[in-house]
């Protein structure tokens, strides 16, 4: 497997080659399309060579350009069965701060209108495939990747274990400023926040790889299970 990696500095937008086709995880803003095909064109890959689309969770960042790619090509996408109805509402929900600094980026990206993005509702055909539901056809069709639920920053997040061991977390973690402790910044559910910690933990992938900074050994993830068991979450409002 080759790791592309078509994002910009604080964002990652992975393409995973195989033997047999691409694996695209997640699909940036909605004004990234064309950097998207030019990113593609330069990695020498084909559109219609990226087989599947895994959307690690609803929210502005990651699903931009999934519109335009459900129109134009054949790309089968790979959710959880809760993505879909948040797909539809167009709209961020986002959940509260896991500390003080989130609490102030989350202020900083309302001024700014970065977290207010909205998008044109999408609507799913035939082609979705439920990632936490639909495990038989993944298996039939040799889907490359295991799928794991990770909720707690959303009901919806899911993360993709590589047989190499190394773990695609969606922003079950971020490592970069102003994210400390390799925490999420915002949280729906700090309960299966937690247990999806331990998940992890307990998988043991040996590197974890966020969609937002860089990748990081599980070792941080046991070094700092103890800040994420005593998150006090800051009201996002
Ligand atoms: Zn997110």
């Amino acid at each position: 497997m080759e790791i592309i990696n078509l994002g910009v500095t604080l964002f990652n937008n992975y393409l995973l080659k195989f033997e047999k086709g691409c694996v695209l995880l997640d699909a940036g803003y909605t004004t990234d399309y064309p950097t998207f095909l030019k990113k593609i064109e330069k990695a020498g890959v084909k559109i219609e060579d990226i087989k599947y689309l895994v959307l690690t969770h609803v929210h502005n960042d990651h699903i931009g350009y999934m519109k335009d790619l459900l129109e134009n090509t054949s790309i089968v996408p790979i959710l959880h069965e809760e993505a879909e109805g948040r797909l539809l509402e167009g709209k961020n929900r986002l959940g509260d701060c896991s500390g003080f600094l989130s609490r102030c980026l989350s202020f900083l990206s309302k001024v700014s209108g970065k977290s207010g993005e909205t998008w044109e509702p999408i609507t799913l055909d035939d082609r979705k495939v439920y990632a936490n539901k639909d495990n038989d056809y993944l298996k039939k069709q040799a889907f490359p990747l295991t799928i794991v639920e990770l909720p707690g920053h959303t009901p919806d997040n899911i993360g993709l274990l590589t047989d190499e061991g190394s773990l695609f977390s969606g922003d079950m973690t971020i490592n970069g400023f102003p994210a400390r402790h390799r925490k999420t910044f915002l949280i729906e559910n700090l309960e299966e926040y937690k247990t999806s910690w331990k998940k992890i933990i307990d998988l043991n992938p040996h590197t974890i790889i966020p969609c937002h900074g860089k990748k990081f050994p599980i070792s941080d993830m046991k070094k700092y299970h103890g800040k994420v068991e005593t998150i006090k979450l800051w009201k996002n409002k």
